[in-house]
């Protein structure tokens, strides 16, 4: 039985970085969002079709209106064909949209050509580019990430506020300025510190960088997500609740099945 909830965050998983997926020790299923009724799923990692079902209250595919694919890496992507088929019912479900960086549709892509006739539109990332998902919701990549893929991560424009997901990358100043005015930040913090990681070729947020991250930005709240084995070693609930205490601004470490209620980022009338 479905259940009529609206305006919701789930995370379907919270795995990032490959000993973490490639063992389950978190779920690598994606992230899925409800605004205003409108459904859209975020980075179609490995298990994400599963899980769909698997939740409570299932997750039907066949009600999202997007699909949107931050970069091509496999802890992303694995599920994105079986999950346009789902969504579109092989093309049966008009109107659904794909948001992706070219990356993925070149070269080997992730996103096979064969799904793509089922889609009203692939529409491809760019620096700056905003795209309309539903009357409700409007998206856009407002700056291309530091990362070893093409990458973008997504600031949601909604009726509730603004909802933005900084996903992989290194650090770099551009990001303040990119998802200020974040009603909501989501961030994946895969690592737990920066230890010659730009030169090991390692291009992922530390918990420090996410702290300066939400400081600045100053969201309404804060979730971490995404994280590697170094981040659960050190429990990040606890890394959350130390820095809720030490700059003021609610965080939250995800866990998977977690439903973050949209409500409570709207500004009261
Ligand atoms: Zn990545």
């Amino acid at each position: 039985m479905t259940q009529n909830v609206i305006n919701f965050i789930k995370f379907l998983g919270t795995a990032g970085a490959r000993y973490v997926v490639a063992r389950q020790l978190r779920s690598s299923a994606g992230l899925w969002m409800n605004i205003d009724g409108d459904d859209v799923l975020i980075d179609p990692g490995p298990g994400t079709l599963v899980k769909c079902f698997s939740s409570r209250p299932k997750l039907d595919p066949g009600k999202l209106k997007a699909i949107i694919l931050t970069h091509r890496h496999i802890d992303h992507s694995t599920d994105i064909n079986v999950m346009i088929e789902a969504m579109t019912d092989s093309g049966h479900n008009k109107g659904r949209i794909v948001i992706a960086p070219e990356e993925a549709i070149t070269g080997e892509p992730v996103i096979f050509s064969h799904v793509r006739p089922y889609l009203s539109k692939l529409e491809i990332m760019k620096p700056g580019a905003e795209f309309e998902i539903s009357p409700n919701i409007r998206l856009t990549t407002p700056i291309a990430h530091q990362h070893t893929a093409e990458t973008y991560g997504l600031k949601f424009i909604t009726s509730l506020g603004i909802i933005s997901h900084i996903v992989d990358t290194f650090y770099f100043d551009g990001l303040l300025d990119a998802y200020s005015n974040s009603d909501l930040l989501i961030l994946n913090v895969v690592r737990l510190s920066n230890k010659n990681d730009r030169e090991k070729g390692i291009l992922h947020l530390t918990v420090s960088d996410a702290e300066r991250l939400i400081e600045v930005i100053k969201p309404k709240f804060a979730i971490m997500t995404h994280f590697g084995l170094t981040m659960i070693q050190a429990k990040p609930w606890e890394i959350a609740k130390q820095m809720a205490e030490k700059i003021g601004i609610p965080v939250i470490s995800a866990s998977d099945g977690m439903s973050f209620d949209l409500g409570q980022i709207k500004d009261e009338e």
